[in-house]
């Protein structure tokens, strides 16, 4: 009969849809013969079922009771039998692993009667009390949801040394009347009425809040539902000759070949899984108990070969018995995914390919960051939430003025943020909050912006320049250190590591005998060589372009030429801004001119041989102005000692007839090029002439020109005639190719016209992102993604990872049309979502040529851009 219960030996290790992790893993180690007490699996049918309707489905407790007769029978024990009670445990467990997130539930079928049973056929009186109170403490606060802290006050009323059979038995009658007060009835004496209400609740534990928020974050959908695996109870604290423990069968944190883990003796699974206890490393089960050693190691190996990979294990041993209750292909460092996946390829277990589904750009990314020197670190102030990895030192400031203004690295902690801090955000080397977890304000934007961030470290007070925490006192101004990737905050500098993984890339460490490095170098090369898509990086300068290079980019997808007005050629361009007479403007344009050219150079250097596309100038000009509150003010100043306010005066007229209500939609990007003569046109003369000097000069320069922001062929065309004028009019340049941005919804959608004008284009998914959704990304981060996410509106900010219902359906059509009109058209991406795992993966499958991103991301683009090909 197939139902909603599948026993043990009729599943398997690919039936986690159905059977959850735990339960398809565990009919996996039965089929393969190894020890698993007898039990079955309530299907996540079941589950959704009974959260759609409130009911156990029905039908199904019939499936259960015939299911437990074929359990009895296997042990020749009866559930709810008085003298020699068969006991079940009812686990938790849905298709991706929730670590501890859902609830589990030993020791059903004790009642007041068959704890005398098991304690006569066991011989241990204080075992059988002890499992009793379990059972009352784990079935009152999971079925009746009775506060833990009740038993706790109850259980500490005892004492602290070990507790005699009549305190366990005193322990049990207290256990008892604290849950007839919470739950106005008495604890449930039938074994099969424990055992469905305790099926219940683990049910409805898919939806607990904890396990809600854990699946928004880790991005897992909401309607899967949970298992329920039903089995005989075997104990690990029945003396001496039994225990409990967790096994790997590799190091989880490193990688290296071995079997770690933990065992303690005379105990329960639970006590080590919740560290109450200290453990002893597995290896001392050795001396314990040389047979079940052994046992588990045979064990181990085979489940590595069959799982073909780490895999984690729960077990216990009763009387010198081993049982295994768990397995999983385990979870495990960054560092220990490369190492592994590269050692199994070694091994002949998996192929180059296979090893590169295994590990992730995200990973890859976690390990080029800084990291504490640990042996250098003090003990931590606190431990909150690693909201946003790295690892940051400074001085602590209170409030985001102060941050701003400090001259040092700083380090802002607040209670929480909101969207005034952030300028003081900017400004931090790190931020510290007291409260909100991974999608409070902070947390989105300090990741965001890439920056460190601990967040919801609740022991932290803060009261204006002082904050305390665990007795001790840090004021502002001093220096702390705090660590993204675990949560934990220093007092005073902790030195700091440069990644390992970075100086390699950089050239300045070799693989040799470094086992991390190695794994990355062999899945690099694999990446590199399976690879459709190009990776390209955004940079400015010869030196981001140099070490872009260096991180295996092959051409600079975008050069924001805006960036090379800012520091002193600012006066520059405001004299360009202010020019009032041709002649102004074309002494202005003169002055920037061979400025850019030198940029240029340096960057056509840096990338002999390879593509270097220039974007012409793109923002708002009056952003190269003072800001209007600034120059409002000198003027005024200058008014109230009635003096003349000069040039700030000139500027502020400025400012106030260049006033956009909202600039990003305003003049910028290709308008600016068919409204100020002569801009568009030094830029593109500077592009050639540095490209005809490096070609004199016996180099491969490669030169592109990028029109931004460009919405109707009509306004790429007037660009296109102008620049093709200037080229021609440069000798020696190179041929130079003339593209177009797509990030305008309108070019997206009219792509097939604008190919008519376009060598290349080049998605600039951040405006597109903005304009298609409307969201203006400056604003919207502070103001209500943070809300937005916890909601479920989008599980991840459509800025950080591309939306490919809505942007990359424009993405779709763009290229469609676009190589429908052109065949040899060059499709690439500039925008930030270049560099994002996810996105990557959509680029490569829209058939993109290349996406370009930040130098320091372009390693895990290229990890992804091999990944997206296997
Ligand atoms: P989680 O999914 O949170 O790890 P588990 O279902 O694995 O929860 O249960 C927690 C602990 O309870 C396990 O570590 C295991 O040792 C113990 N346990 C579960 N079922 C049994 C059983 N049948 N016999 C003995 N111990 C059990
Ligand atoms: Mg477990
Ligand atoms: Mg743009």
């Amino acid at each position: 009969m197939s139902g909603y219960v599948y026993d043990f030996v009729d599943g398997n290790k690919d039936l986690k849809d159905l059977l959850g992790g735990k339960g398809a893993n565990l009919a996996e180690m039965t089929r393969m013969g190894l020890p698993v007490p007898p039990g079955f699996t309530i299907t996540t049918e079941a589950c959704r079922a009974y959260l759609r309707t409130g009911t156990l489905p029905a039908g199904l407790l019939d499936e259960v009771e015939d299911h437990l007769r074929g359990v009895q029978a296997a042990l020749g024990k009866t559930f709810g039998d008085p003298d020699d009670p068969l006991l079940l445990s009812v686990r938790s467990g849905g298709k991706f692993s929730m670590p501890g997130m859902m609830e589990t539930i030993l020791d059903i079928g004790l009642n007041d009667t068959s704890v005398t049973g098991l304690a006569r056929v066991s011989a241990d009186e204080r075992f059988a009390w002890d499992s009793y109170r379990r059972l009352i403490q784990m079935f009152g606060r999971t079925v009746f949801d009775v506060p833990a802290e009740a038993f706790e006050a109850e259980l500490a009323g005892f004492g602290t040394t070990e507790l005699t059979a009549g305190e366990l038995r005193d322990l049990v009658r207290a256990y008892q009347k604290v849950f007839e007060t919470h739950t106005g009835r008495a604890f449930p004496q039938a074994p099969h009425e424990q055992l469905f209400l305790a099926i219940g609740a683990v049910f409805r534990s898919w939806n607990a809040e904890r396990a809600v928020l854990y699946r928004r974050q880790e991005r897992i959908p909401q309607d899967l539902g949970t298992a329920v695996t039903v089995m005989a109870m075997v104990f690990g604290n029945r003396g001496d000759d039994s225990g409990t423990g967790v096994a790997f069968t590799r190091d989880p944190a490193t990688g290296r070949r071995g079997s770690y883990g933990d065992y303690l003796r005379n105990a329960q699974g639970e006590d080590v899984v919740a560290g109450i206890r200290n453990t002893v490393p597995l290896h001392e089960l050795a001396t314990v108990d040389a047979a079940s050693y052994e046992q588990l190691l045979a064990v181990m190996q085979r489940l590595e070969d069959r799982y073909r990979d780490l895999c984690d294990i729960e077990f216990t041993i009763e009387a010198g018995k081993l049982w295994m209750l768990q397995t999983r292909v385990g979870k495990r460092t960054p560092a220990a995914a490369f190492v592994i996946a590269a050692q199994l390829v070694e091994e002949g277990v998996i192929t180059l390919d296979e090893a590169l589904r295994r590990v992730t750009g995200e990973q890859l990314a976690q390990l080029m960051f800084p990291s504490f020197d640990e042996a250098a670190a003090p003990p931590p102030l606190t431990t909150g939430v690693p909201a946003s990895p790295g690892a940051a030192v400074g001085a602590v400031v209170f409030d985001s003025a102060a941050a701003a203004a400090a001259t040092g690295p700083v380090i802002l902690v607040r209670r929480e943020t909101n969207p005034d801090d952030l300028p003081g955000m900017i400004a931090a080397q790190g931020i510290l909050t007291a409260r909100g977890g991974k999608t409070s304000h902070a947390a989105v934007v300090a990741r965001g912006m890439g920056k460190t961030c601990v967040c919801g470290a609740e022991e932290l007070r803060i009261e204006g320049d002082t904050c305390t925490v665990g007795g001790r006192t840090v004021h502002a101004g001093d220096v702390i250190s705090i660590d993204g990737g675990n949560g934990r905050v220093y007092p005073g500098p902790v030195p700091v590591h440069p990644s390992r993984v970075v100086r390699y890339f950089e050239g300045e460490v070799t693989a040799d005998g470094d086992p991390l490095l190695t794994a990355i170098e062999r899945l690099m090369d694999h990446a590199g060589q399976v690879a459709r898509l190009g990776v390209h990086a955004n940079a400015d300068t010869g030196a981001d372009a140099a070490r872009a290079r260096r991180f295996g980019a092959t051409g600079v997808g975008l050069c924001r030429t805006e960036h090379m007005f800012l520091g002193d050629r600012r006066v520059l361009v405001e004299r360009l801004i202010l020019a009032e007479t041709a002649a102004e403007r074309e002494a202005a344009l003169a002055a920037l001119l061979p400025l850019q050219r030198a940029d240029f150079e340096e960057l056509l250097t840096a990338m002999d041989g390879l593509p270097v596309t220039v974007r012409l100038i793109d923002p708002p000009l009056h952003e190269f102005l003072p800001p209007l509150e600034e120059l409002t003010a000198r003027v005024a100043r200058a008014e109230a000692l009635s003096e003349d306010a000069g040039h700030a005066g000139v500027l502020l007229n400025a400012v106030r007839r260049m006033h956009e209500s909202n600039p990003m939609l305003g003049l910028r990007g290709v308008r600016l090029g068919l409204v100020v003569p002569g801009l568009f046109e030094m830029q593109v003369r500077a592009v050639a002439e540095a490209a005809a000097a490096r070609a004199a000069a016996g180099g491969d320069p490669r030169p592109e020109i990028m029109v931004p922001l460009v919405g109707t062929i009509q306004e790429l065309e007037i660009v296109r005639a102008e620049a093709e004028r200037v080229l021609a009019a440069v000798p020696g340049a190179p041929p130079i190719r003339i593209g177009t941005m797509i990030e305008v919804p309108r070019a997206a959608l009219t792509a097939g016209e604008i190919a008519g004008a376009a060598e290349f284009f080049s998605f600039g998914t951040n405006d597109l992102t903005q304009m298609t959704w409307g969201f203006s990304r400056d604003d919207v981060e502070g103001a209500f993604f943070g809300r937005y996410l916890e909601l479920g509106v989008f599980a991840v900010s459509p800025f950080e990872s591309l939306d490919r219902s809505g942007v990359g359906e424009l993405v779709r059509i763009a290229v469609d049309r676009g190589r429908a009109a052109r065949p040899d058209l060059t499709v690439g991406v500039c925008g930030e979502h270049g560099g994002d795992p996810a996105s990557v993966r959509f680029f490569h499958d829209a058939g993109l040529d290349y996406v370009s991103c930040s130098p320091f991301r372009v390693p895990i683009a290229r990890l992804e851009a091999g990944r997206a090909a296997v």
